[in-house]
């Protein structure tokens, strides 16, 4: 099936094209950009211009930012398109619904990823989970903003989400794996003194689980699930790709590489069953979070 991607930049070129590459289901046809391209693949500045010309497109991929994703996934779907979407699915949880409701008008799919829920421990971890109970359980998920978002200004501008872009991915597994779901009750935020987005947070959710974000992390990173259960405990290391029970290895390999060619074998699938999957589970916690968090004002932030 011929794809386009829209918005090229460091998630398309990093993990998006070579997963279509690698691909048997995806043939990467045109791109959408203002500045980026993807050498040997016709490029387009502008959505409707690529949906004009190249009626053989059958989905579009949207590696756009959140803000600017709506318009571009809406003028795709209204052009009969099937479209994935980059994670958080949108910049509002009501966009995400219009989406969805306009892709079931129209009998076309929708997929909002979440690149972290394919991790290579994560189906593991949620198998093991199962029919066992969740006592407590902690989410440590720190990294670095200027490695992973070099100069990317959006993310600390309003719907960027701020420090919530990557604990969303946390989510995204939490809401997988928990055998009984979660909601927030509280939130603290930390907001550099000249920015409109928070750089750390930290979290309450019913069932004793916590969770603590930090962008400042220099050095070594930590993308951490730990859980107790009455069955011991069991821990989701390296972002849900290695599965510890009992501070043993369970299952994983220490390779993020494996995700993003599973979330296009699942929209080949999603597509050929004429379905679609939407799941705003991750996305609610951020927004309640955004709801009901106690604001602190943290040091100005430069890339
Ligand atoms: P990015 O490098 O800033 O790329 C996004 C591209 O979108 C830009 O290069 C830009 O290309 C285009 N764009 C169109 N409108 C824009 C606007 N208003 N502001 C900024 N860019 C705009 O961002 P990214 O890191 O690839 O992230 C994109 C999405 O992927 C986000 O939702 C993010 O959460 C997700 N993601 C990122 C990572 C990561 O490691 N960075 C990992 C997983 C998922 P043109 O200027 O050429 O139009």
């Amino acid at each position: 099936m011929k794809i386009a991607l829209v918005g090229i930049g460091k998630i398309a070129l990093d993990q998006h094209v070579p997963a279509l590459a690698a691909s048997a289901d995806w043939e990467l046809v045109a791109t959408v950009s203002r500045h980026g391209q993807v050498p040997g693949v016709e490029a387009f500045a502008s959505i409707g211009a690529m949906l004009e010309a190249r009626p053989d497109v059958e989905a579009v991929s949207l590696c756009l930012p959140p803000v600017p994703r709506f318009e571009a996934a809406a003028a795709a779907l209204r052009a009969g398109r099937h479209v994935m979407l980059e994670k958080p699915p949108g910049a509002t949880l009501a966009e995400v619904h219009a989406l969805e409701a306009l892709a079931g008008e129209r009998g076309l799919t929708l997929f909002a990823t979440w690149h972290s829920r394919m991790a290579h421990a994560v189906a593991a971890a949620k198998g093991w989970l199962a029919g066992r109970q969740v006592l407590s359980g902690r989410i440590t998920w720190r990294e670095d903003v200027r490695k992973w978002h070099p100069g990317q200004d959006w993310v600390f501008e309003p719907g960027g989400m701020g420090v919530f872009d990557p604990g969303i991915n946390a989510l995204s597994i939490l809401t997988e794996i928990l055998p009984v779901p979660v909601h927030l009750t509280g939130a603290e935020l930390e907001v550099p003194a000249n920015r409109q987005a928070p750089i750390a947070a930290r979290l309450a959710f019913t069932g004793g689980i916590s969770a603590d974000f930090d962008w400042r992390q220099e050095g070594p990173q930590t993308w951490d699930i730990e859980l107790q259960t009455d069955a011991g405990p069991m821990a989701l290391r390296l972002g849900g790709n290695v599965l510890e029970i009992d501070g043993k290895r369970a299952e994983g390999i220490e390779s993020i590489m494996g995700e993003y060619p599973a979330l296009y074998a699942r929209m080949a699938a999603l597509v050929r069953a004429g379905a679609s999957d939407v799941d705003l589970s991750p996305m609610v916690l951020v927004a309640d979070a955004f709801t009901l968090g106690r604001r602190r004002t943290a040091e100005p932030f430069a890339f």
